[in-house]
């Protein structure tokens, strides 16, 4: 094997490419991935420096803490392309920071900034011809730690690991998404973990997604835990909602996630001198406004998908169909601006593009 250093960073280069055998042009979302992770293991209570390997199975104990509690937390973030094959990266410090901030509720070791972003920029230069360039395609970044120390002792671990997998990927939802507003089910609650990228909180939504998709709904709205009369997240996605010409999206709290998408979002509307409310979003007025004609667009919004409008939204044995969408719409203008701004192919005024 083929070894190389870049800062403190080693490279080990795997023998072989799975490149050739890679579709691009028909990829789906984090199916197929490249031929190299970032290892950085947490040990004797520090972070050792990170490691570039070849991409394969881990060897873990049965007693790791991961399996038993879920202790574990992850990113999602973007490599893009331009037209003169530079590689660019979008709030990625953002991306950082959250991860900490998810760390500390978990009670997980903090990440140090140039271990990720060095990290990060070591890995994308060795895989850098995995980044997908088909219009709408990127490379899908998974930052994620989890507990590796064992011991059935309900208790944190005292050995983590940080990781990064990339995934070549297309565009993450395709044709009419029809959501179900949650009546039952909560995605999280006051004083809980829903603001952190917490592996289980995800867990928790598969049994009423799949309960939803049974009736012949894509997807969840996740209202408050307390009354389910607030609408708060589409999925794994914040959720923005147009009445009349305002777009309302609910603010961030310990049930919401702070997503990068959704604060984007906010300032390229405010640019484009669309009225903003960041307010609590009852699910009465959105019933009310899908019956008075005031409902013009619902959409999530998260790094996946940028902006993934909703065609249908059912309601107590309801369903409200929303307009179709024009060239006009909220959602179709915002994402071109926040896709122009990451691909390069707009001056970004918010300073928000970072050269991998
Ligand atoms: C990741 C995530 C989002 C979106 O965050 P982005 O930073 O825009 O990708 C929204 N809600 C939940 C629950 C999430 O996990």
């Amino acid at each position: 094997m083929e070894s190389s250093t870049k800062s403190q960073i080693t490279v080990e280069k795997s023998k072989t490419s799975k490149i050739d055998q890679v579709d691009f042009d028909n990829l789906a979302f984090g199916s197929v991935f490249s031929d190299h992770m970032l290892v950085c293991d947490y040990k004797n209570g520090a972070w050792e420096t990170p490691k570039v390997v070849p991409y394969g199975p881990l060897t873990l104990d049965p007693s790791s803490k991961i399996f038993h509690y879920g202790q574990s937390i992850f990113e999602g973030m973007k490599a893009y392309k331009d037209t003169e094959e530079k590689v660019w990266l979008f709030r990625p410090l953002d991306n950082h920071k959250r991860l900490n901030i998810s760390a500390k509720r978990m009670a997980i070791p903090e990440i140090p900034e140039n271990f990720f972003m060095e990290g990060l920029k070591t890995l994308l230069k060795v895989d850098e011809n995995w980044i997908p360039t088909k219009d709408g395609s990127s490379l899908y970044i998974r930052p994620f730690i989890f507990a590796s120390g064992q011991g059935f002792h309900a208790s944190p671990a005292n050995e983590y690991k940080f990781m990064i997998c990339l995934a070549p990927s297309g565009s993450y939802f395709s044709g009419k998404v029809k959501v179900l507003i949650e009546e039952t089910y909560s995605r999280s609650a006051n004083g809980g973990v829903g603001f952190a990228k917490a592996g289980g909180n995800y867990a928790g939504q598969f049994y009423p997604t799949q309960l939803a998709v049974e009736k012949g709904y894509n997807q969840v709205i996740w209202t408050d835990d307390n009354t389910h009369e607030y609408i708060e997240e589409a999925g794994a996605m914040n959720i923005f909602v147009r009445i009349n010409d305002t777009l309302i999206t609910g603010p961030t709290s310990d049930r919401i996630l702070d997503g990068i998408t959704r604060k984007s979002i906010i300032q390229i509307a405010e640019d484009e001198n669309i009225k903003v409310e960041v307010r609590k979003i009852t699910v009465k007025e959105v019933v009310e406004a899908a019956k008075n004609g005031s409902l013009k667009e619902m959409f999530g919004a998260g790094t996946a998908a940028v902006i993934s409008p909703i065609s249908t939204f059912g309601h107590k044995n309801t369903d409200y169909d929303l307009p179709e969408l024009t060239d006009k719409s909220y959602s179709s203008t915002l994402k071109k601006r926040i896709t122009d701004i990451q691909y390069n192919r707009a001056e970004d005024k918010f300073g928000w593009r970072h050269e991998a």
